[in-house]
């Protein structure tokens, strides 16, 4: 009997190395003694004792032998889904709020970072200053949206006057159309001829004639021409404009624009008080494959003139290669100095590499010329009238030989690398330091689908002041506008902004691609904030 049970027992224990021990399993509760006795079950394993050495008098349960490495591999787990740059962030759950990074102040910093008093800062005495709008009358509704925006979150405190230019003359409805929405003194001005449209150095016919040969330009053509005269109005001739003689600052608005953010200082104010040049809110870099031949100029322009970087050049520039040192070598034989130095206008030019100039190369970041606050005797000084009068006459070279000047004029007219929004950049990386830049990273501002729109700052709000702009005459329509502003977005640790309520169908550029925000930082003393 006795064997029996003990060949059951030894057969229950071959059993239980191979089964899980199971509590339901009938007619093994008395046997669960015996067993627990004789150290087979689950927990017992875990508890049982074992030696590290053979002979030590130390003895360890298994179970933490077996629990401590498991222990260790996932806090280390945990430790890099954590980390901000890990990509296993996307794990962790939505509403955690995206760090946003502080920037060096060792150049720039924000005038306000969140709401000051608009009431008490407007007690102040005014800049000498002025909005400046170029625009057609079939431009009217958007004028009028920009002019909105402006006011409810700047102007209808400050009053700045406002400039409205136009190449044609502006329709009366036009003019009464824009003073409905502006509460500053008003002004409109046409543009003369000498300001828009060919140079007299250009033969109009050789340039058309030429282009009619270019196939597909044809198209283009007639569409593109005055987005030529506009970007070539905007690079060189707006602060000659008479309407602009008497003042010493301007802001650029356009058409269609939004504001995001209520501007509560004067702007102008700052950016004197800080010795302020130029000030952006986006700089971007153009994607589309175009031959930068701007830079050739810019970069010829600099060395004609001996003029040394004073930092903010370098943000336009691709990061040197890793052989940057060698690569130099080999461009001084391939290239001598006496062609790199050659004037523009002579033969040799053409030989150099279009895109790369004394080994650098254009990165196509450019400030978004569309959003503009500048000083404008910078324009007006003779650094910049040479930097505009070469970049002009660069087209001039081609003359002679018409595909070359049809290609570059083609070039022109797509406006990519012509547009004024490089010139001006690239006329301040040569003129400027960073310190005479200003990032207004509290303002919020879209232009067609690129904006950028901070967070607000935390601690530092102020309760949203009522605006019933007084044109929209559905009263329901007033206060349901008014109704939107009053409920921004929340607080964000780093914010800048002061009640800003940003557009939700597009991303900040700040974290986009195609985003220069890496190289104005890079220039103005790196990040502040990991
Ligand atoms: P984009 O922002 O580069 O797409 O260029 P826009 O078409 O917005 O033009 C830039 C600015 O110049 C806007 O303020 C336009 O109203 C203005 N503009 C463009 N072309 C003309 C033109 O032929 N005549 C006038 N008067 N203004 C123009
Ligand atoms: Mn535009």
């Amino acid at each position: 009997m006795s064997e029996k049970i003990s060949s059951a027992n030894g057969f229950v224990q071959r059993l239980m190395k191979k089964v899980p021990y199971t509590p339901a399993a009938p007619g093994l509760d008395d046997l669960k003694t015996s067993k627990a006795n004789k150290g087979f079950s689950r927990l017992s394993f875990f508890k049982r004792r074992i030696k590290l050495k053979p002979n030590s008098s130390i003895s360890i349960p298994l179970g933490f032998v077996l629990l401590f490495p498991s222990i260790v591999v996932l806090l280390i787990l945990i430790l890099v889904v954590k980390h901000p740059s890990s990509p296993g962030r996307i794990l962790i759950p939505a509403g955690t709020p995206p760090s946003i990074r502080k920037i060096s102040e060792k150049h720039d910093r924000v005038f306000a970072t969140g709401c000051l008093n608009p009431e008490d800062a407007a007690k102040q005495p005014r800049a000498n200053a002025a909005f400046v709008v170029l625009a057609r009358n079939q431009e009217l509704e958007g004028v009028i949206q920009s002019l909105k925006s402006i006011e409810r979150h700047f102007n209808r405190w400050f009053h700045y006057p406002y400039v409205f230019l136009n190449d044609g003359e502006f329709t009366e409805e036009f003019k009464s159309g824009v003073q409905n929405y502006t509460s500053g003194k008003t002004e409109f001005g046409q543009i003369d001829p000498s300001m828009w449209g060919f140079p007299d150095w250009v033969d109009i016919e050789v340039a058309k004639e030429g282009i009619r040969k270019q196939g597909d330009a044809v198209i283009m053509y007639g569409g593109m021409e005055s987005y030529h005269h506009m970007c070539r109005f905007y690079s060189g001739f707006f602060y000659k404009h008479e309407l602009l003689d008497k003042y010493e600052w301007y802001w650029r608005l356009e058409p269609e624009i939004k504001y995001f953010c209520d501007i509560t200082y004067d702007p102008f104010i700052e950016m004197a008080r800080n010795n302020k040049t130029y000030g952006f809110t986006i700089a971007v870099k153009e994607l589309k494959e175009t031959v930068p031949n701007i830079f050739r100029y810019a970069s010829a322009y600099k060395r004609k003139n001996k003029i040394k970087s004073q930092g903010l050049w370098e943000m336009f520039l691709e990061p040197p290669p890793e052989k940057a040192a060698e690569k130099k070598d080999n461009r001084e034989k391939t290239f001598p100095n006496a062609i790199l130095q050659t004037e523009v206008g002579h033969q040799n030019i053409e030989e150099i590499d279009p895109e790369d100039m004394e080994g650098e190369k254009y990165n196509m970041c450019h400030f978004w010329s569309n959003f503009e606050i500048a000083r404008l005797d910078w324009f007006r000084s003779k650094e910049y009238e040479d930097f505009f009068q070469m970049m002009d006459h660069s087209g001039g070279f081609w003359m002679e030989r018409v595909s070359f000047f049809v290609l570059e004029f083609a070039n022109i007219l797509t406006g990519v690398q012509w547009g004024d929004a490089p010139i001006h950049s690239l006329a301040a990386g040569a003129l400027l330091a960073p310190k005479d830049i200003h990032y207004f990273r509290d303002f919020g501002y879209r232009h067609t689908t690129i904006q950028h729109c901070p967070a607000n700052a935390p601690a530092r709000q102020s309760p949203h002041i009522p605006y019933l702009e007084k044109t929209t005459l559905v009263e329901k329509e007033r206060i349901e506008e008014d109704e939107y502003w009053a409920n921004p977005d929340p607080p964000k640790e780093n914010g800048v902004g002061c009640r800003c309520r940003c557009d939700t169908d597009i991303r900040d550029v700040e974290g986009k691609e195609g985003s220069c925000l890496a190289e104005w930082v890079e220039v103005a003393g790196g990040w502040a904030s990991p």
